[in-house]
């Protein structure tokens, strides 16, 4: 049947050639690239994929409405792009959540408001709100909030995060730590100062897997926080005072949306690009990650019109759960262990729409020396041909490269990338159309030439060989702190 269809799409190519005795390009070949770039750059619709998403349904918070709805406007975007194969596969939530309007204000030494909203996932406020002396809290370990527990009873505690920034990766873990040991001590709520000025917020959750925090943790923003510091170091007692309500719901189920174009010749070996569709409250997840999403989206209908599917499948994955720990990939990941071995490699796209430079081949030389000729050869022109070292496990591709596989995460310019991310100014109106456009070309030619491809890019590394990866990138320690790797 499949074979059927291919046939008679190559005829109407040869038909539509203009009578000329003009060859259909072969698959895989550069051709075939440059039908696929050509497509996306001439006829994509990737920022009208990221302009619906984004200003249709918001912001898009895991266990939401919002996500819900954005999944099925996904799964329909497939099907219309003449993707047949399209599912929506359920993952646990510990929890939901959804924000409450916050009010703030320092009581003493003198009266003022200060920006400050709920962190995600924490709890609401007592009823009346919080109302307490600052103290601040430099160590975070349980020894010394315990010796401390006298000064910490009945107060509002800020964390000084700066004594953390030596430890990296590894912070993470002591943070998501810290609420339970403050909330063993009589702390009454806990506030992070934000790290960009104008007091501009800046969304997360201290904790992995959407589990609602012991106590209410708050964000502050930067100027006032760094007011507050200045006081408490000349001696001067802070009072302040806070309430929000926010809403919590228990264990929940969201769902995936993956789409498959099956392979011609190796349908069960698969490659999989995949973005996540959640994203934070702020702004409307226009770049983390509607972008994302958008090359996804387009890559699949610029594939799909190509006519003539890859050798290998190609599976396209729009993940939930990814602001709250990766939740929504790694259930993927778990749920598909037995066909892994058929993974040929996993790519993922979440660093924002800046103009495409790559590929981060997280560590792998193997997989650097296989991508180098594919970079060289079909994405120079598109100027993504670079390939970075990067390893980070800070979004999609990570549940992947734990398992072994082949991972790739999309290398883009990332200067302005800060202002936007997880901010009230994520959304659209930031993109840059025809970054956006390389990009999703990049994506696209990559993961069809990776399906495409004789052999594999390279092996499923064994545990070992992972474990002496992580430990090079010094990731051991945070990914076994938030208990992803033994
Ligand atoms: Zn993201």
């Amino acid at each position: 049947m499949k074979l059927f269809r291919a046939s008679l799409l190559s005829l109407s190519l040869l038909l539509s050639s203009g009578g000329f005795a003009q060859q259909p390009a072969a698959a895989g070949s550069d051709q075939t690239s440059a039908r696929l770039a050509g497509e996306v750059l001439v006829n994509g619709r990737a920022l009208e994929y990221v302009q619906n998403l984004s200003d249709k349904f918001g912001g898009r918070l895991s266990g939401s409405a919002a996500y819900r709805r954005s999944a099925e406007w996904a799964a329909e975007q497939f099907r219309a792009a003449g993707v047949k194969d399209v599912r929506l596969e359920p993952f646990p939530l510990e929890s939901t959540w959804s924000r409450g309007l916050a009010r703030a204000r320092m009581i003493a030494p003198q009266e003022r408001p200060l920006h400050l909203e709920s962190l995600g996932w924490a709890p609401s406020t007592p009823a009346g709100g919080v109302r307490g002396d600052v103290y601040i809290l430099t160590d975070l370990s349980r020894d010394f909030i315990k010796r401390e527990s006298d000064k910490i009873k009945g107060r509002v505690v800020m964390l000084d995060l700066s004594a953390l920034a030596k430890d990296g990766y590894a912070a993470f873990s002591k943070l998501v730590a810290a609420p339970q040991f403050l909330k063993d001590a009589g702390a009454t709520a806990a506030v992070i100062g934000s790290s960009d000025a104008n007091n501009v917020l800046n969304a997360f959750n201290l904790n992995w897997g959407a589990r609602i925090s012991p106590l209410p943790l708050a964000q502050l923003g930067m100027e006032d926080s760094k007011l507050i510091q200045r006081l408490l170091a000349q001696g001067t007692t802070v009072t302040v005072e806070f309430a929000y309500e926010n809403g919590t719901g228990g264990a929940a189920e969201d769902n995936n949306v993956v789409a498959e174009i099956r392979g011609r010749e190796r349908p069960d070996e698969w490659v999989i690009i995949g973005a996540h569709l959640d994203s934070w409250d702020y702004g409307t997840g226009a770049q983390d990650n509607g972008t994302g999403c958008a090359m996804v989206l387009e890559a699949a209908r610029a594939i799909a019109a190509l006519g003539t599917p890859p050798r290998r499948s190609i599976r396209f994955a729009l993940w939930g759960g990814e602001e709250q720990g990766l939740l929504g990939s790694a259930a993927y990941v778990r749920a598909h262990a037995r066909e892994l071995k058929d993974c040929v490699a996993a790519l993922n796209t979440d660093n924002g729409a800046g103009h495409p430079r790559g590929w981060k081949f997280e560590g792998r030389e193997d997989v650097q020396a296989a991508m180098t000729p594919i970079s060289k050869s079909l994405l120079a022109g598109i100027g993504g041909d670079g390939l970075s070292p990067e390893l980070s496990f800070d979004t999609d591709h990570g549940h992947f490269f734990l398992a072994g596989i082949p991972s790739l995460d999309l290398w883009v310019d990332m200067e302005h990338y800060d202002e936007i991310h997880h901010k009230p100014s994520d959304t659209v109106d930031k993109i840059v159309a025809h970054n956006l456009s390389a990009g999703a070309a990049v994506v696209a030619v990559t993961a069809h030439a990776l399906a495409e491809r004789p052999g594999r890019i390279a092996p499923q590394l064994k545990h070992d060989a992972v474990g002496d990866l992580l430990k090079k990138a010094n990731l051991e320690e945070f990914l076994k702190g938030v208990g992803v790797w033994k």
